[in-house]
């Protein structure tokens, strides 16, 4: 199907071939192209009157004569030749324009589907408030208003590609050109609309600016049955980034391009460099007995998905492992001697190993900076996964991160937004006395371990005003009930 750059080739080519021809005569083989004409009518009022210009929106090519205009549309098939009147009548030649000079432009439409409408005025206002071209939205290949494209898509809870192919949006983008628009601004096509922010609404006009641009210099793209008049080819299929190349490498990261369909539509696009934005991914933390893991529990009732750190982190400290054995080796290089106090025949000695971490700052500096990095490739294995599971019921879906130290380990650059659990000083020493018969220097020795309240909100703050990542707090330092409420007014809140 012709797509705009297709068709400005044809209009720019038809421009050089015929204008100022003036009809002479009309044939009509199949009428059902014409959409608001009677055939005599159409044919007495072109009769005698010349090609002044041929102009083109979206994908609708006008031809204007001297008191009337012809808009056209070629649908999935139609194209425009231009032949001698010696030339043989070809089957799916349904409309032929006879001109003076000889010379005859013929409309070609395997399918049937292109229409013909005669408008009685050649004002390009008057034109463009015939109601098949009134409501298309502004052209993609110039449209460069961020404000109204944002504002027409940020509420849809439509998948992007579809949006793109939406007319009334932005006109001119097709099928491939929408999978080449998507890969460039890293937006899986999925995504719905709804959860792009500004910045993409910016990246994708962008592109959708560029990638029109270079396929109209290339003469459009050449793909099944499209040609221009005159057997003229486009080139920009060379240039396809994804669009058909389903199997091939993708040309940033070398993985395989893959084929869906969304809307119907066949798409393209590399899993990898391509975000699905149809996840939001929360930061849960919060100090020691600030109730954290009780909300963690309530959130696994309701059947979120939570990734949690200690988790990864017992697993990848497991006894006999070879992942353990890892982190030994790597902990040797800092300092042999407390890691063969610690750790004999594979296994580790957890209590002696906690008194370190306890005491020794520079080995629990050293323990972390190996840690948290392998911990984080597992975060972030997770999180793909998550994303490959949206790919096949693309809902929107919340994902919490149990982070204990999500600032002091940098976790917070994977989140969207963050939650933070709090209680108040004096409920955290009764609950840490209750559960661990903990003296109180011991209590506090524990909490030094950890960013305070106040240096998390301080942290909170910087991101907000930085990167744009929100924060939430709950306070627990009551009872269970009101938790519970505090979390289902957060979450009514997210789901918005
Ligand atoms: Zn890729």
């Amino acid at each position: 199907m012709p797509e705009l750059p297709e068709v400005e080739t044809v209009r720019q080519t038809l421009l050089h071939q015929i204008k100022n021809e003036k009809i002479k005569d009309i044939k009509i083989i199949y009428r059902g192209i014409l959409e608001n004409t009677t055939e005599s009518d159409f044919c007495t009022k072109l009769t005698n009157q010349s090609i002044k210009d041929i102009l083109r929106y979206g994908k609708y090519l006008i031809f204007v004569f001297d008191n009337v205009s012809l808009v056209t549309h070629l649908r999935m098939e139609g194209k425009f030749f231009i032949k001698s009147s010696t030339d043989e009548i070809e089957k799916h030649e349904h409309v032929i324009f006879k001109f003076y000079s000889g010379k005859e432009l013929r409309y070609h439409d395997t399918r049937k589907f292109g229409k013909m409408v005669l408008l009685d005025t050649t004002d390009f206002v008057e034109i463009m408030n015939y109601p098949a071209l009134a409501k298309l939205g502004p052209e993609a290949n110039v449209c460069s208003d961020v404000e109204y494209f944002y504002n027409k898509i940020n509420k849809l809870k439509t998948p992007i590609k579809t949006v793109l192919l939406d007319q009334t949006i932005l006109c001119g983008i097709g099928n491939i050109y929408a999978d080449e628009i998507c890969y460039l601004s890293k937006i899986n096509p999925l995504t719905l609309a709804c959860n792009l922010n500004v910045e993409d609404a910016t990246n994708i006009l962008k592109y959708a600016n560029s990638v029109l641009k270079e396929a109209i210099l290339c003469g459009g793209t050449t793909i099944r049955s499209y040609t221009s008049s005159l057997g003229v080819t486009g080139r920009f299929q060379q240039q396809l980034l994804v669009h058909s190349r389903e199997g091939e490498k993708c040309k940033t990261c070398n993985k395989t391009i893959k084929k869906i369909f969304v809307g119907g539509r066949g798409t393209y696009f590399c899993e990898d460099c391509q975000e699905n934005k149809n996840i939001t991914i929360v930061g849960l933390t919060g100090n020691i007995a600030s109730g954290k893991s009780t909300v963690v529990e309530y959130l696994k009732k309701l059947n979120f998905e939570i990734i949690d750190t200690d988790v990864i982190s017992r697993s990848l400290t497991k006894d006999k492992t070879s992942d353990l054995k890892k982190i030994m080796n790597q902990l040797k290089k800092f300092d042999s001697a407390k890691v063969e106090m610690i750790y004999q025949n594979e296994c580790l000695d957890r209590n002696k190993f906690r008194m370190l971490l306890f005491e020794d700052e520079t080995f629990k500096n050293n323990y972390q900076s190996i840690i948290h990095p392998i911990i984080k490739k597992e975060v972030l294995k997770g999180i793909k996964t998550s994303k490959n599971d949206i790919i096949k019921d693309n809902k929107k879906r919340i994902l919490f991160l149990d982070v204990p130290l999500l600032y002091e380990a940098s976790f917070d650059e994977l989140c969207d937004n963050v939650l933070i659990i709090n209680a108040e000083e004096e409920v955290i020493y009764q609950r840490i006395r209750k559960r661990n018969n903990l003296s109180d220097s011991d209590i506090a020795a524990i909490l030094r371990n950890q960013l305070s309240f106040d240096e998390k909100i301080k942290r909170a703050k910087f991101n907000l005003d930085n990167i744009n990542q929100a924060f939430d707090v709950i306070d627990n330092s009551t009872d269970l009930d009101s938790l519970y409420l505090k979390i289902d007014e957060y979450l009514h809140k997210l789901n918005k």
